[in-house]
């Protein structure tokens, strides 16, 4: 971790035992990409929750966010990003930047992350924090994530970190060709399903079952 991070971590060296232990746990849950593990030891997750929740931020729990939202459990985040580098992804395109935990751990694998968050007092907060960890690879945008990023498209890898009814069209129509698509779907029962296109032709797969907030229309301020 640079000297830099670790002033950012709210605990300090203190958690660095703490944070080895989130590692272990990912390893055991089955996460095996090496860069992955790298990014997420050195990303000062505290930064991402309020002070008063600072001190759990290394469990493997979602946590709140404000404005009803959550932060994905760090094995989400993990999962996610471990299917998506597969694809080797120069441009990637996220839906719900949310507190930017994610955003950050892609910020740090891939060259170009695009995302698109509906609640505006959010997005504020997450462009704060990748500033103050000097991620300048990122691009955001207050918008409705059902319309995708069509200016800044097509994208190698898109990833939704909220639930649709199913997969929105304009997501699909912006993956680029060979690309790869994961976005949960569903209500009360979710699945994590990921859609991939060559020449075309669209697959869909599931990946495992999900729970993560859901995909709402419009914008808020
Ligand atoms: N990966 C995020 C998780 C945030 S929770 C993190 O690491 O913190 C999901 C986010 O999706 C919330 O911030 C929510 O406001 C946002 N969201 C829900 N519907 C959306 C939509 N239609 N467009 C853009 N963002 C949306």
């Amino acid at each position: 971790m640079t000297a830099d991070r670790l002033a950012l971590d709210g605990i300090g060296m203190t958690s660095r035992r703490t944070r080895e232990r989130l590692i272990e746990r990912l390893k055991t849950q089955g996460i095996t990409d090496s860069q992955v593990l790298d990014v997420m030891v050195t990303t000062p997750r505290p930064m991402f929750v309020d002070e008063a929740l600072a001190h759990r931020a290394y469990e493997d729990v979602s946590l709140p966010i404000g404005h009803g939202q959550t932060l994905s459990r760090p094995y989400t985040v993990a999962k996610m990003t471990e299917l998506l580098l597969a694809y080797d992804p120069k441009k990637v395109l996220e839906i719900g930047t949310g507190s930017g935990y994610q955003t950050s751990v892609l910020a740090q694998c891939v060259p170009r992350v695009y995302t698109v968050e509906r609640i505006r007092a959010l997005q504020v907060k997450a462009q704060q924090r990748l500033r103050m960890l000097k991620l300048r690879n990122v691009f955001f945008k207050h918008d409705d994530g059902h319309l995708g990023w069509p200016e800044k498209g097509p994208f190698d890898v898109i990833l939704s970190a909220a639930a649709a009814s199913e997969v929105p069209q304009a997501l699909i129509d912006q993956l680029a060709d060979q690309g790869c698509l994961l976005t949960p779907v569903g209500g009360d029962k979710q699945s994590l399903i990921k859609v991939t296109k060559h020449d075309n032709q669209i697959t869909k797969t599931v990946v495992e079952p999900a729970k993560f907030v859901p995909l709402l229309a419009g914008r808020e301020p």
